[in-house]
């Protein structure tokens, strides 16, 4: 080992656990989605725009030698199963230990990961990675924009980078600037102290956008800390709400260069304007019967509602029948809904393409918020549920693969797309794939908040935000939480101010 040519070891798990959500995530979902091993970590980011990617760059950039071992990741949905978490966090320390020693450690986490009788999965992988490589050795820790950020993420870390965007363009720039900061660690250059403000306010999802207000005033802001002599890094995080944990809701962290006490300080300014700002913090939704009335009377349209109750980025389950259980009642006319529903697909599929059926579709994934919805109509469309979306969606992805799909008409003119698995509806190419014209239809409705705009902003005239209930639901005050902490805006209201001294490091 030389500290000219340091050598860090790159693991780390990633998952934005939804605690509300009835469908876990076990190990098979992990190896689905991907866990990667060694040099199919480089292989699979290295020229993508993730954290991993950042990595990689620094580590090129600086002349470190970047030693890939373990990355596990999930798409965002239910609680991990304990067996999961411990095999996958056991391979992860074996490695470290067998391959060590080591100059540094770079993990490339999400930040809101809960596993059953652990509820602070990030926090804990970090002490378990210190455990082995001591109390000397830095440890770079890049999480999301959606972390619920812990104390104990921040103790047992060296340096904390948090992603400055969303939708999120910067994961590779931040994990860039996090292992740099390792590097620079390790040769002595600079003397990383940290401190984190957790923000009593869980700001609501129809508020995260950072180009928008209340958080392009807070990230100017930010620039400012940036800008500041002695300042390493600094980061607000939005926090996910729908994970029940103490540490769910906002925070702000800041990196000095050897001194406690401007850390602090900046990070105390910052949470304070945070709290001073959460009157512009709550939700922009509406009621969803107003949302899909409202996007009616724009008619011709089309025009788009976004269902929040049952974003599937959000790790909700993709088959709520809400907004078309309310377009049927109101008699609104000509709404286009994608459901996950493999029965239904089954059924139309036995009926052919052209053929009629009845159907009671969707709302079984979680009845606590809805029900199936009977409809009848013409099966339009059969396909494998595989299309490729070549230009730059939310989050980058090209191939999506929704299982084994059917479009139907129904008789009272809607359009129901079936799909056998969720998948983010971050492209048009889903309707399209089936020859359905998304440009025909009054009312699009997306399961999704931010994910979807990209793509279906492109030909809708007006975007409406329907409060939704779900697993994903905008109002949070509506959900039954026991662990999170209080007293936490919006949820208490009425109580005092930020109050000095109350910055945590
Ligand atoms: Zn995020």
């Amino acid at each position: 080992m030389s500290r000219d040519q340091p050598r860090l070891a790159v693991l780390g798990l990633w998952h934005e656990t939804n605690t509300f959500c009835l469908q876990g995530t076990d190990l098979a979902a992990f190896e689905r989605e991907g866990i990667l091993r060694g040099e199919a970590i480089w292989d699979a980011h290295a020229s993508a725009h993730t954290t991993l990617a950042g990595f990689w760059r620094a580590g090129r950039r600086l002349g470190a030698e970047l030693v890939p071992l373990v990355h596990a990741s999930a798409v965002p949905s239910g609680m991990v199963a304990r067996d999961a978490f411990e095999m996958l966090a056991a391979e992860m320390i074996r490695q470290l230990r067998a391959l060590g020693p080591w100059d540094g450690v770079l993990l490339a986490q999400h930040g809101a990961a809960v596993a059953e009788g652990c509820p602070d999965v990030d926090g804990e992988l970090v002490e378990r990675v210190r455990a082995v490589v001591g109390p000397g050795v830095p440890i770079g820790l890049a999480l999301d924009l959606h972390a619920n950020v812990s104390a104990r993420m921040v103790e047992g870390s060296t340096v904390t980078v948090i992603y400055r965007t969303n939708p999120h363009v910067d994961p590779d720039l931040r994990g860039e600037e996090c292992a740099e900061l390792i590097v620079r660690t390790v040769r002595g250059e600079v003397r990383p102290v940290q401190a984190l403000c957790q923000v009593p306010v869980a700001i609501d999802i129809t508020r995260h956008a950072t180009a928008e207000s209340p958080m392009r005033e807070l990230l100017a802001s930010l620039d400012e800390v940036l800008a500041r002599p002695g300042i390493l890094s600094a980061s607000i995080a939005e926090g996910y709400p729908w994970s029940d944990v103490p540490e769910m809701g906002m925070s702000c962290l800041v990196v000095s260069d050897g001194d406690p006490a401007l850390a602090r300080s900046a990070a105390g300014s910052l949470a304070r304007e945070m709290w001073s700002r959460r009157g512009d913090m709550l939700t922009l939704a509406m009621p969803p019967d107003e949302a899909l009335l409202a996007a009616a009377a724009r008619a011709p349209g089309p025009s788009l509602v976004l269902d929040v109750g049952d974003n599937i980025g959000g790790g909700a389950p993709g088959d709520s029948t809400v907004l078309l259980e309310a377009a049927i009642r109101l008699g609104i006319q000509g709404v286009l809904v994608v459901l996950v529903d493999p029965n239904a697909v089954a059924a139309c599929e036995a009926a052919g393409v052209g053929g009629t059926v009845g159907l009671a579709v969707g709302g079984r994934l979680d009845p606590r918020f809805c029900a199936p919805v009977e409809v009848v109509g013409r099966v339009l469309a059969l396909s494998d549920g595989r299309y490729e979306d070549a230009s730059p969606t939310h989050g980058g992805q090209r191939f999506f693969d929704a299982g084994p799909t059917a479009a139907i008409a129904t008789t009272d003119e809607h359009t129901i797309v079936l799909t056998s698995r969720a998948v983010l509806p971050s492209s048009l190419e889903q309707l399209r794939s089936l020859g359905l014209r998304p440009e025909d239809h009054p009312v699009l409705t997306a399961k999704g908040v931010v994910s979807p705009r990209a793509a279906y902003e492109q030909v809708t005239r007006a975007s409406f935000v329907a409060d939704t209930a779900g697993v994903t639901a905008a109002q949070l005050t509506g959900l039954p939480y026991r662990f999170r902490r209080r007293p936490l805006f919006p949820f208490e209201l009425g109580f005092d101010a930020w109050p000095e001294g109350r910055e945590r490091t």
